[in-house]
């Protein structure tokens, strides 16, 4: 299987760009990151008069990701960069994005330059500067599908801390009304309270709602709770 990497590498080698001139500048960066001399003490740089204008910026910018850019598959991380072994030409790159409205950060890993973004957003918005709408798409979607599962996720552990909350509750109310049985006898309790002591003890993990609709005549979740409070102080 391919991974997103090279999808988006693919679909930019595909896109063409907006002018000749951009031609030239695409390949300089394709080159300049996509070459490693075996002799490190060559410098390599950004010929500044490539990429005064707007639109070679963004092509020598787009080569430089497919000579030595690699994107990770969005499920697993949000994580894009640009790598050399070249300082001068990693400094050079940082100051070219930047002045196109990307903060890359960077770092140094086995002795290479890394530039890296690790924000989703900015991962998106800079693979539609360059060009990959569909990897963008694709980021955007996995993006959403995390969000929903996520989102999913909470709500059920909300839901599962309500039912142990409800739990706790029934265990005190049963432990309460088993007391008032023992000291005065439940038949000793005013009727209203009296009702629902015995329909708790005879359906201990039934929900308030639950013991309300059992009630004759009904009561409403609040009535349930309020009666059982009383039993509770009694
Ligand atoms: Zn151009």
């Amino acid at each position: 299987m391919k991974s997103f990497s090279q999808m988006t590498k693919e679909e930019l080698s595909r896109a063409k760009n907006k002018s000749n001139c951009c031609d030239h500048a695409e390949q300089t960066g394709i080159l300049l990151f996509g070459t490693i001399t075996p002799d490190l003490e060559e410098q390599y740089r950004i010929p500044q008069e490539l990429v005064e204008s707007e639109c070679c910026k963004r092509a020598l910018i787009k080569g430089a990701f497919l000579g030595g850019g690699t994107v990770i598959n969005p499920r697993k991380n949000y994580n894009l960069e640009l790598t050399t072994p070249y300082p001068a030409l990693a400094k050079d790159m940082a100051e070219l994005l930047e002045s196109v409205g990307f903060s890359f950060k960077s770092v140094q890993r086995k002795s290479k330059e890394v530039l890296y973004l690790k924000n989703s957003e900015a991962i998106s918005d800079f693979l539609s500067y360059i060009g990959a709408f569909r990897a963008q798409m694709e980021l955007l979607n996995i993006k959403i599908e995390k969000e929903i599962r996520n989102d999913f996720n909470r709500a059920a552990n909300i839901e599962t801390a309500n039912l142990e909350k409800t739990i706790n509750a029934a265990v005190q109310q049963v432990k309460a009304i088993e007391e008032i049985q023992r000291r005065i006898g439940l038949d000793n309790l005013p009727d209203d309270l009296r009702e629902v002591a015995k329909l708790r003890l005879a359906n201990k993990d039934a929900s308030l709602s639950e013991l309300g609709a059992m009630m004759n005549p009904p009561l409403t979740k609040s009535g349930i709770n309020h009666r059982l409070k009383k039993l509770m102080e009694f």
